[in-house]
């Protein structure tokens, strides 16, 4: 049997910035297509002209490849099945809905908003069944059902303005072959009568995505569970058109839930409990609002990657930390859940200290370059790679590097007074200058002399070796922070911890 062509897509709405939801389902369609030696496509589904937001196609193509996702075939790059915006494929829609309409499977409707929205109240009021335009209620509606073929004709001619419908058939059970829920059934009583075009000329969701994965030749359709709803409908429409063999096989992918497993993670949620929700930050067109994003918080890519590709699969095996080229090699739809994964943010930068950890100490040197270039400092690439060394182990987030790291640059501006009032002993002054006097002696500072001229002075004295060490990164630092003491000093050099035991004794005095 010749088996189709992997071709996937991933059909983002230019609705707003992309939620991690979103870079998931992404992500899951790449290591499918890529897996399989398939091709990835970008379709953007823009049909919703009320809903459009300028600068939401271009944050969600540019976050994407910062994630290292990238496509085949997509509206910048084009390909055989271009154009791959739907606002510029109208005419498909307008020549594919007659069709629908011809066979009789779709209708004209010219109820206004208005007087569906009395209705929708006046059912809520009574109390009954909410109000929906389906097979029961359409025939009392005002549609080409309804009316007259030369009433709706004659309106159609004045330019009365309509949508269509789908006519969902009656007493039918529609089903749809899910590779992650298995078989879910829907009798057609439950849906309604869906608007496939509207009255400014473009089409539904619904209609552009059915004619565009059929037209694209789309062989695995894998999306967010919020879809699973609307796959019988899809079902029907690839009857409709007698598509039917070539309909794709769908694979709903289970919600991203909060933290707390209480419903779905939203776009809220980040910024409220501290943690980004989004690839790149956004700054939202219409109140300027600016949302976090994992990139502006100091995640590698790779991580994102990793957290995103653990939330709904799992490996089956104890292996968390997987390269792209493995998680290719090893991703698979039944190995999809089908329940909602809760999102760990402790887990999140767990990962990102992990990627951080497996970085070269030269990439991750080049995080520094902005804050260094701020201060005006430009230590040697040896200088920089020693300092990485010691201060990646304490990184989890990107800034965390310079956080940990700022003392080997710039000399500490002031000195933290509680800790030197917890510190500073009668004797230290004294003790402190009898150690650099030695240090001063020292022909070959290092790690080790220091730590044996530290140890000899403190048999020598009696007194403790962290009387000696808290007031020495108290003067290097300007508080307790920092690496191993010994570590410091030899990465700063003798003469600049002497300059700075200098420097602190003097403003300390
Ligand atoms: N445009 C839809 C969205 O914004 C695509 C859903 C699908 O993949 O069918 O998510």
């Amino acid at each position: 049997m010749k088996t189709q062509p992997v071709r996937v897509r991933f059909a983002p709405s230019p609705t707003g910035p992309l939620h991690i939801g979103g870079v998931r389902t992404a992500l899951y369609n790449f290591l499918f297509a890529r897996k399989h030696g398939g091709t990835m496509i970008l379709r953007i589904e823009d049909t919703d002209q009320n809903r459009f937001v300028p600068g939401a196609e271009d944050y969600i193509v540019k976050s994407l490849a910062w994630c290292g996702l990238d496509f085949d075939e997509s509206p910048e790059k084009g390909g055989p099945d271009a154009p791959y915006r739907q606002s510029e494929r109208s005419e498909i829609y307008r020549d594919h809905i007659h069709r629908l309409i011809e066979k009789g499977h779709a209708y004209y409707a010219f109820d206004t908003e208005e007087e569906l929205s009395t209705l929708r109240e006046t059912s809520k009021v009574s109390g009954g069944h909410s109000f929906q335009y389906d097979q029961q209620t359409r025939k009392s509606l005002c549609n080409s059902i309804s009316l007259p073929e030369a009433e709706w004709k004659r309106r159609l001619e004045e330019g009365a303005p309509f949508v269509v419908r789908i006519k969902i058939p009656e007493n039918e059970q529609v089903v749809v072959h899910d590779l992650i829920r298995g078989e879910v059934v829907v009798s057609t009583s439950n849906l309604d009568d869906k608007v496939l075009f509207k009255s400014d000329g473009l089409p539904t969701y619904h209609l552009a995505n059915v004619v565009d994965d059929y037209l694209m030749k789309i062989s695995h359709v894998i999306r967010g569970e919020e879809w699973l709803p609307s796959a019988p409908l899809h079902v029907l429409l690839y009857r409709f058109f007698g598509w039917e063999s070539q309909m794709p096989q769908f694979a709903h992918l289970p919600l991203i839930l909060k933290p707390d497993g209480n419903g779905k993670l939203s776009k809220r949620d980040g910024d409220r409990l501290g943690f980004p929700v989004f690839p790149t930050a956004w700054k939202d067109p219409k109140t300027d609002e600016i949302y976090s994003g994992y990139r502006e918080s100091g995640y590698l890519p790779e991580a994102v990657i990793n957290i995103l590709a653990h939330l709904g699969w799992n490996p089956g095996t104890e292996q968390e930390l997987f390269s792209t080229a493995e998680l290719i090699q090893q991703f698979s739809l039944e190995r999809v859940g089908k329940h909602g994964a809760k999102f760990d943010p402790e887990k999140a930068k767990w990962f990102n200290h992990q990627y951080i950890q497996q970085k070269s100490d030269e990439d991750l040197a080049l995080f520094l370059k902005p804050s260094l270039d701020k201060n005006g400092v430009s230590p040697s690439s040896d200088y920089l790679r020693k300092v990485i060394h010691l201060v990646k182990e304490r990184a989890f987030l990107v800034p965390d590097l310079w956080a940990n790291s700022w003392f080997f640059f710039l000399r500490p501006g002031q000195y933290d007074q509680q800790v030197y009032q917890k510190i500073w002993q009668a004797g230290t002054t004294l003790l402190i200058t009898e150690i650099a006097n030695e240090i001063k002696l020292l022909e070959d500072f290092n790690k080790d002399s220091f730590h044996t001229l530290v140890q000899n002075y403190t048999i020598r004295t009696g007194v403790k070796m962290g009387q000696v060490m808290n007031p020495l990164r108290l003067l290097t630092v300007g508080s307790n922070q920092g690496p191993g003491m010994m570590d410091m000093a030899d990465v700063l050099g003798k003469d600049e911890f002497l300059a700075r035991i200098a420097t602190g004794l003097e403003q300390l005095r």
